[in-house]
């Protein structure tokens, strides 16, 4: 069923009776060419561009609980791609070149709005930082402009410019970033890749692999035991767990990181802002929400809740750096997995193990990163080559002294 104007017109009139679910509800076959572990973002996008750029379509997303229960429905929706390193940067404009097809190439809704993200600066070091991070991404072809304080002043005046802690210099604006409603972007994936024939099973929990002689056979599942050549896990804040299964230990760390959601306001946030010397960032919703985030929970976890302090400190760096959000009432908060990687970058690459490929290490970026992690991945699994922008996402990489250390913190995940 293709969605138009005309469509939401026609069913009105008809009292909606003739949508479609928007995806099957299929049993597992024994076998396919390709078995998916894990139906968030990644996992969904991977099986549509397997399915719609390279033509395999014997897929099975396997997701332990339903569409959208991960980070793919808890994240804060920011997109973006201002990064300064090489290994990063064409990655991510990729990403965000693909976020803007991406609701004509689905068919889909995924309210994409670029109204553009600012990093706020508060030192003369932290300027020039700035003004470097914004040539890097002017040379790998996305756009970046550094404002003076007038500058900001004149997008956020409702800021407090003159924090005696942390006064702002200006700021690194990017005006393609901006923020897309994240739960249809599972949606959206999930109907691309159901209508080209990837089946979708919920509810089905990957509990183990099928290793014989150094080679991935299949997986063991809630639902009984699948067989494939080719099994691509993609598990996100999961992925330790999950690749303990085969044996694999990862250079990963999982903590919780907490998003926060205001009532409904009048508009009054042009974009997205990040506070990074407070470690504080905020957005507004379409239904007006302010959703703000900060710092991940300082200790490992794997439960999908966060802690009282993390509260504390994020509210602390929204109070120091808007003033006015003290008088907005928070209705919402809730925690999400991150996959913490040790130098804040992530990996898209094969295993030791012939047919097992691991995607994963998104730290608190994956979502912004969910279409060209996607394409990259299903890349590498029909190809069994990196794609050129994802070369550098390789396991081995802390071994060869090769790091992506995009903050410059070292192999600390609570740092980046
Ligand atoms: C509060 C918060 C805010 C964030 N804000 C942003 C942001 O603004 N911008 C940004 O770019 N990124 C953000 N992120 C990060 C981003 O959400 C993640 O990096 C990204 O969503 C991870 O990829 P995913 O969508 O595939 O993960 P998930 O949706 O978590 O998908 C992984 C799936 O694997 C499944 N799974 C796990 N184990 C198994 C198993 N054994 N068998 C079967 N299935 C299994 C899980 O149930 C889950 O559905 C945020 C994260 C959080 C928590």
């Amino acid at each position: 069923m293709r969605y138009s104007g005309l469509r939401i017109v026609a069913e009105a009139l008809r009292g909606n009776s003739g949508w479609a679910p928007v995806w099957r509800e299929p049993k597992p076959k024994p076998n396919y060419d390709v078995i998916i572990v894990g139906g968030g973002g990644h996992g969904l996008s991977t099986a549509y561009y397997l399915a719609s750029r390279f033509g395999i379509t014997n897929v099975a997303v396997v997701e332990k609980g339903w569409l959208g229960s991960g980070n793919i429905g808890r994240n804060t929706t920011i997109i973006r791609s201002n990064y300064l390193l090489p290994g990063n940067e064409p990655f991510y404009e990729l990403s965000l070149k693909l976020w803007e097809g991406l609701e004509q190439d689905l068919n889909y809704n995924a309210m994409v709005s670029q109204r553009g993200i600012l990093n706020l600066n508060h030192s003369d070091a932290q300027r020039d930082a700035d003004a470097r991070r914004g040539n890097t991404m002017r040379l790998a072809g996305a756009d970046a402009e550094l404002l003076d304080r007038d500058g900001v002043r004149k997008l956020c005046p409702f800021l407090d410019f003159d924090n005696a802690r942390f006064p702002i210099h200006g700021g690194l604006l990017q005006r393609r970033a901006g923020t897309v409603r994240h739960d249809a972007v599972a949606w959206g994936y999930a109907r691309g890749a159901d209508g080209r024939g990837v089946d979708i099973i919920q509810n089905c929990e990957v509990t183990g692999f099928q290793i014989k002689n150094g080679r991935c056979l299949g997986v063991e599942t809630t639902c009984g035991a699948i067989r494939a050549s080719k099994i691509a896990v993609c598990a996100a804040g999961s992925s330790s767990r999950v690749m303990a299964l085969a044996g694999m230990r990862l250079p990963i760390e999982s903590h919780v990181l907490q998003a926060f959601v205001t009532e409904g306001l009048k508009p009054i946030l042009p974009g997205v802002v990040t506070f990074g010397a407070g470690h504080f960032y905020i957005s507004q919703s379409d239904k007006g929400g302010l959703v703000f985030g900060g710092d991940i929970d300082g200790y490992n976890s794997y439960a999908q809740r966060g802690n009282l302090p993390a509260v504390e400190d994020v509210c602390e760096g929204g109070m120091a750096i808007m003033p006015m959000i003290g008088r907005a009432r928070l209705l919402r908060m809730w925690g999400g997995l991150v996959d913490m990687s040790m130098d804040g970058s992530p990996f898209i690459d094969r295993t030791d193990i012939e047919g097992l490929y691991f995607n994963g290490g998104w730290c608190y970026g994956g979502f912004k990163a969910t279409p060209a992690s996607g394409l990259c991945y299903a890349h590498l699994i029909a190809r069994n080559e990196p794609h050129p922008v994802a070369t550098a996402f390789r396991l081995d990489r802390f071994r060869r002294g090769a790091m992506i250390d995009e903050r410059g913190a070292g192999a600390q995940p609570n740092l980046h």
